[in-house]
């Protein structure tokens, strides 16, 4: 098949017999549905963009397996310079959507595997590696999209998997045949779930033992048998019922998280990648954990651009861009974006060497890049809401703005200065609110916080990766003293 368009790939979507619940109902014609649609488009961006010349050097690779050229979300990063343009692609995509364009969950999925897989082989001779292998050179083929099945309901944060009162509080295998085994459970807020063509299911956790059938990693078409998904409701996204377009904010993309059930579905032995090596589930996460915190410095520094640019105009509407405090906030927002996007650049330049031949970015500057991602938005949000003024969250409807009395009130009392429409400004107030309060915050803000891991998950790793007893060495030789 190779590269897909935009249009193969929504073709492909259509063809995926998905079971959705949405408000209470089964929804059926899932692509074309308006909440679902914009967050499909953003998904489609990283299509259309690698059809174009321009930005052939980051989004198409050339496979390790095949040689053949394959969007980079499907690549297995071989070099610095990989890690590199992966996040710079993310800050071109994030640019573009303003969104969560939700591919990169599975891209530094399939990475992981790549290498975990890898390593289980090396210590028990198993033959997962040559399994995923195989599985990739499908998803290159084809160019699909994985969601990343991770974060498990997890219930009882006190007890381990395997003592939870419910045993499905975590994935478990509850099966084993033959030809492969079968799996049950949940996974919850799943991104970009509904836009996938396959899920790659992950455990979460460090396992014990006793977690043997919890310790799971596999790969399942999106629309097995015995999968559900129960959308994510996100803030204001009923807007998009309502069939206009500018009080959504950012009507062509959006994002997506969905919770998926797993009931008792069967996953041939060629799909698994991990079974019972308990041993290997932490590594399965600081691994993911290390990749995917990595790409926050890239996709969330492009949403800030957006943002900046957003907070920027809007003070050039309303004659406030010359204000010296008005220019120190935007230094500000730019001083704080460019250094999550530094942060990005900086785990992958220092990236090294897998036993499995792949790349991984520094662990230590990968969690130091979530945890202001965590941060940074917050401020950049409060900076941008600063500069805005009450108005990003006291404008009327769209329909009154349509209206055609209320429409010319509006037009006076709305304007600001004269050389700009109204309306410009009432649309770059709205993306602002979608960005810092409607759909586009659960990107920007809540998915920074939580995503890949919250904030003491970076703590933890910080700590461990810090090497103290070498900096205290440091510090014993320039004071001359030995203990
Ligand atoms: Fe990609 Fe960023 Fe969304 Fe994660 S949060 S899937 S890195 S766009
Ligand atoms: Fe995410």
């Amino acid at each position: 098949m190779g590269l897909k368009t935009k249009e193969d790939y929504f073709d492909s979507l259509r063809r995926l017999n998905l079971r959705l619940f949405m408000f209470g109902e089964r929804i059926e014609n899932i692509v074309d549905h308006p909440i679902v649609k914009p967050s499909a488009n953003s998904v489609a961006a990283t299509y259309e963009l690698a059809q174009l010349p321009e930005h052939e050097d980051l989004l198409i690779a050339s496979s390790h397996l095949a040689g053949e050229r394959i969007n980079r979300f499907t690549h297995i990063h071989h070099s610095r310079d990989d890690l590199i343009k992966k996040i710079k692609m993310l800050r071109l995509l994030g640019q573009k959507t303003a969104t969560c364009f939700q591919r990169c969950a599975g891209m530094d999925a399939l990475n992981t595997v790549s290498a975990v897989t890898f390593e289980i082989d090396r210590e028990f001779g198993t033959d997962y590696h040559q399994r995923f292998n195989a599985f990739l050179s499908y998803v290159q083929k084809e160019d699909l999209v994985c969601s990343a099945a991770m974060t498990d309901p997890r219930g009882d944060r006190r007890l381990t998997p395997s003592q939870q009162k419910d045993p499905d509080s975590y994935l478990r295998v509850v099966d084993e045949t033959a030809n492969g085994i079968v799996i049950r459970g949940a996974k919850l807020h799943i991104t970009g779930a509904l836009n996938s063509h396959e899920i790659i299911v992950l455990p979460t956790r460090a396992m014990r033992p006793e977690d043997r059938d919890y310790a799971v990693a596999c790969a399942i078409p999106s629309d097995s048998k015995g999968v559900s998904y129960i959308y994510g409701r996100q803030s204001c996204d009923t807007r998009k019922l309502e069939g206009g377009e500018i009080d959504v904010g950012n009507p062509d993309f959006g994002g997506q998280e969905a919770l998926i059930v797993f009931d008792d579905v069967f996953v041939p032995r060629e799909r698994v990648f991990m079974m019972g090596e308990h041993q290997f589930c932490s590594r399965v996460v600081e691994v993911f954990g290390a990749y995917h915190r990595s790409s926050y410095g890239g996709c969330k520094s492009g949403l800030g651009d957006v943002l900046i640019g957003a907070a920027a105009l809007i003070a050039d509407y309303q004659g406030t861009s010359q204000a010296a405090h008005i220019r120190d906030k935007l230094v500000e927002m730019t001083h704080l974006n460019e250094t999550l996007y530094a942060c990005g650049i900086a785990c992958s330049a220092e990236g090294s060497e897998l036993p499995s031949g792949g790349y991984l970015v520094d662990r230590l500057l990968a969690n130091v890049c979530k945890l202001h991602v965590g941060r940074f938005p917050f401020e950049m949000v409060r900076l941008a809401q600063d500069i805005a003024g009450g108005l990003v969250v006291t404008l009327p409807s769209e329909k009154d703005y349509k209206h055609p009395e209320l429409g010319q009130l509006l037009q006076k009392y709305l304007q600001g200065v004269p050389e700009i429409a109204t309306e410009a400004r009432v649309h770059i107030l709205r993306l602002m609110e979608n960005m810092t309060l409607g759909t586009g915050a659960v990107g920007y803000l809540t998915e920074s916080l939580h995503g890949a891991g919250s904030p003491q998950a970076q703590r933890i790793m910080i700590e461990r990766e810090a090497n103290l007893e070498h900096k205290k060495q440091l510090a014993r030789d320039i004071a001359r003293v030995e203990q």
